[in-house]
């Protein structure tokens, strides 16, 4: 579902992502962490075309990346949800998941709204339909934002840090919806350092560090039996 190779970004003369490859397969679920500055947000962000890379290929949903056509087409296959909610504010919660599909997707409103009732009572939220975001809490506001998303039926979802801004009361029921997604079969490349989420839905955990994958493996290993120092360290600090 995700296929990248070399890909090497820089900001200036800083060089933030350096030779990174990454497969994810369809149904994969991979998360990844790393220290502050690494590169997870940039990596996030040029799978789906809000950054473009220097040098590399990447083939997304099928489509190898080569310019703003297929940017345009990979963004209707890749949903994103951000650490900030990101939710149109002038629009009720119904209106802002019915918006794109019918603007993007040419879905009929009454299609589109039938389809937005569904994922909102699988966030649990179809009662609160008619309000306005600054009207719900921030942990509602994010399960709205993933409704949102996949109101586009993504084929695959990208996450950075959607936890991060939350009070931590409302940490346990944002990662409750993305437990459930996992277990739909989404194929899931999720920035996070909720290690417990990680550890229960994972196929594969990765390490970035100055921009590159340093090791990468399956949760049982990654946490139990990490192999580089940098990794060990950074473990000891988050948990
Ligand atoms: P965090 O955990 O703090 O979110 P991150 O791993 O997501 O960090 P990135 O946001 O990908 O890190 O940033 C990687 C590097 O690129 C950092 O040194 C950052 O300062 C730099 N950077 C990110 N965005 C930009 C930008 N728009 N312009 C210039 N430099 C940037
Ligand atoms: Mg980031």
């Amino acid at each position: 579902a995700v296929r990248i190779a070399g890909l090497n970004k820089w900001y200036n003369d800083q060089h933030v992502l350096k030779d990174v490859d990454l497969h994810v397969t369809t149904g994969e679920r991979v998360v990844i962490c790393g220290p502050s500055g690494s590169g997870k947000s940039t990596l996030i962000r040029c799978i789906n075309g809000l950054e473009t890379a220097q040098s590399g290929t990447m083939v997304v949903a099928g489509r190898e990346i080569n310019g703003p056509r297929d940017v345009r087409a990979v963004r209707r296959s890749v949903g994103m949800v951000f650490q900030q909610f990101n939710l149109f504010p002038h629009l009720t919660v119904l209106e802002n998941l019915i918006l794109a599909p019918q603007m993007v997707r040419k879905v009929p409103r009454p299609a589109a709204v039938e389809l937005a009732m569904e994922y909102l009572t699988k966030v649990r939220l179809a009662d609160f339909c008619e309000r306005y975001p600054a009207q719900l809490s921030g942990g509602q506001q994010q399960r709205v934002a993933i409704a949102r998303a996949l109101c586009m039926q993504p084929s695959i979802m990208l996450f950075d840090e959607p936890t991060s801004a939350l009070d931590p009361e409302m940490i346990g029921e944002v990662l409750e919806t993305m437990t459930h997604l996992a277990n739909s079969g989404m194929t899931m490349l999720c920035v996070t350092h909720e290690m417990g989420f990680a550890r229960r839905i994972a196929s594969r955990v990765l390490f970035m560090d100055d921009g590159r994958i340093v090791e990468e493996s399956e949760p049982a290993r990654f946490f139990d039996a990490p192999q580089t120092d940098r990794l060990k360290r950074f473990l000891s600090q988050v948990s």
